[in-house]
């Protein structure tokens, strides 16, 4: 009999959004028309920008000709596009990426679990608590944990809390650890990382020959000039770091699947004999043989977001999703209610009124106002207490919403 991959077996049954669904389902199924507002999920909400649009459009007929027609694209990504990311997001911020250390793939999520492949079984693993669920998940399937406790927190791991006592900023671990997973601007907090922060991880990972894992999904929701858009403006980065990027989130790709991982040439890793071996040529060899590149009517759609057009467009949208964010946070400040993030980021991070549970909050919500959100508990056991309310949503909806909220808590 096929022996199967006992590690699936560890994990915790996917709880969070299924229980979001039950309850939402049951009280609607009560309350048949009570106009339920979900400012749950962490989907975009607006259309794909124009300059996209037209770029996709232009590119399926080229697949109709016979003469620009393309088959198999290179496994990294088509060069042109390759380079406009090189240029745009990483030399024009100062920062010292080439085009041949960008690789293109399907999204940001495989590429967080893939990372994997490259490296080894025996790593000691740190990851934020609140985290995003992927960075834990991949580590159980790949046979790097114990089982879970009680709290849903996996033997082996080094699990680093973030609380408004540090500012949502992950503290270093207490002991040494190879592999650092950081999410900055932060889902679920909206919290940033300045440039010292950034600095003393670098640091601490040169020093300990650790590597970091930074998604910057959510870079381009940044407007504070201080806060480093990319791990790569801080020094000796090119040394330890990895950087996953998404259009998912700037330009709402999240159905259309377009995102980028940096491995910069200069890294190094160490075999079993202690032989140190540079990790591009590992990722490059991994994506050849895995992947066979994202469709070229896609990269032109993502390469439309360095036209000046798109740049205008992608502005708009994340200045909508910003705009949305500013009301829930002076709603919800106005009637008393902590909030975090959600100025550099398109969530807020509740802090629960009265000193509810998050999942109290969350029934509370659903029940009186018939809004939606995370409870922060969902994410991991630091985040008991809060509660995520995402700036992705119509503005009726969150006007509506909010208005809802404080008339109940005034
Ligand atoms: C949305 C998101 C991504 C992007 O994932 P894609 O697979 O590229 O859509 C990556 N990381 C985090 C933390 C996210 O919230």
């Amino acid at each position: 009999m096929v022996r199967i991959n006992d590690n699936y077996l560890k994990l915790k049954a996917g709880y969070l959004f299924p229980e979001i669904a039950r309850r939402v389902n049951s009280f609607a199924q009560a309350n048949p028309d009570a106009p339920i507002i979900k400012l749950g999920i962490g989907d975009v909400t607006e259309p794909l920008p124009e300059a996209c649009r037209s770029a996709m459009i232009q590119a399926v007929e080229d697949m109709g000709d016979r003469d620009r027609f393309k088959g198999y694209g290179p496994e990294q990504g088509y060069g042109w596009l390759r380079e406009k990311i090189a240029a745009h997001d990483f030399q024009g911020r100062g920062c010292d990426v080439d085009a041949s250390e960008i690789f293109i793939s399907d999204g940001s999520k495989c590429d967080n679990g893939n990372i994997l492949d490259i490296l080894g079984a025996d790593n000691t693993i740190a990851v934020t608590d609140p985290v995003y669920p992927v960075y834990v998940d991949t580590n159980v399937m790949a046979g790097h944990t114990g089982e879970a406790d009680d709290s849903g927190k996996y033997g082996g791991l080094v699990y680093l809390p973030m609380s408004a006592a540090n500012d949502f900023v992950a503290p270093l671990p207490d002991r040494p650890v190879d592999l650092i997973y950081l999410c900055f601007p932060n889902n679920p907090t909206g919290a940033v990382a300045s440039r010292e922060t950034l600095q003393t991880w670098v640091d601490y990972a040169r020093a300990h020959g650790s590597l970091i894992l930074f998604d910057a999904a959510y870079e381009s929701y940044i407007t504070d000039p201080a806060i480093p858009h990319s791990i790569y403006e801080v020094e000796g980065a090119r040394e330890c770091a990895i950087e996953f990027r998404s259009f998912s989130k700037n330009a709402g790709f999240t159905g259309t699947r377009c995102a980028l991982t940096v491995v910069p040439k200069s890294l190094r890793g160490t075999t079993s004999d202690g032989t140190l071996t540079d990790l591009w040529s590992l990722w490059n060899r991994r994506q050849s043989t895995k992947f066979n590149g994202v469709s070229y009517i896609i990269q032109r759609g993502a390469e439309a977001v360095y036209s000046e057009a798109g740049q205008d467009q992608i502005q708009t949208l994340i200045a909508f999703y910003l705009e949305n964010a500013r009301i829930i946070r002076e709603k919800l400040q106005s009637v008393g209610i902590t909030v975090y993030g959600g100025v550099n980021a398109p969530y807020v991070w509740v802090q629960t009124p009265g000193g509810l549970s998050s999942w109290d909050f969350f029934d509370q919500l659903l029940h009186t106002c018939h809004v939606v959100g995370t409870p922060g508990s969902g994410f991991g056991s630091a985040g008991e207490g809060y509660f995520r309310i995402s700036a992705f949503n119509s503005r009726a909806n969150v006007e509506e919403a909010m208005a809802r909220i404080t008339a109940k808590f005034a």
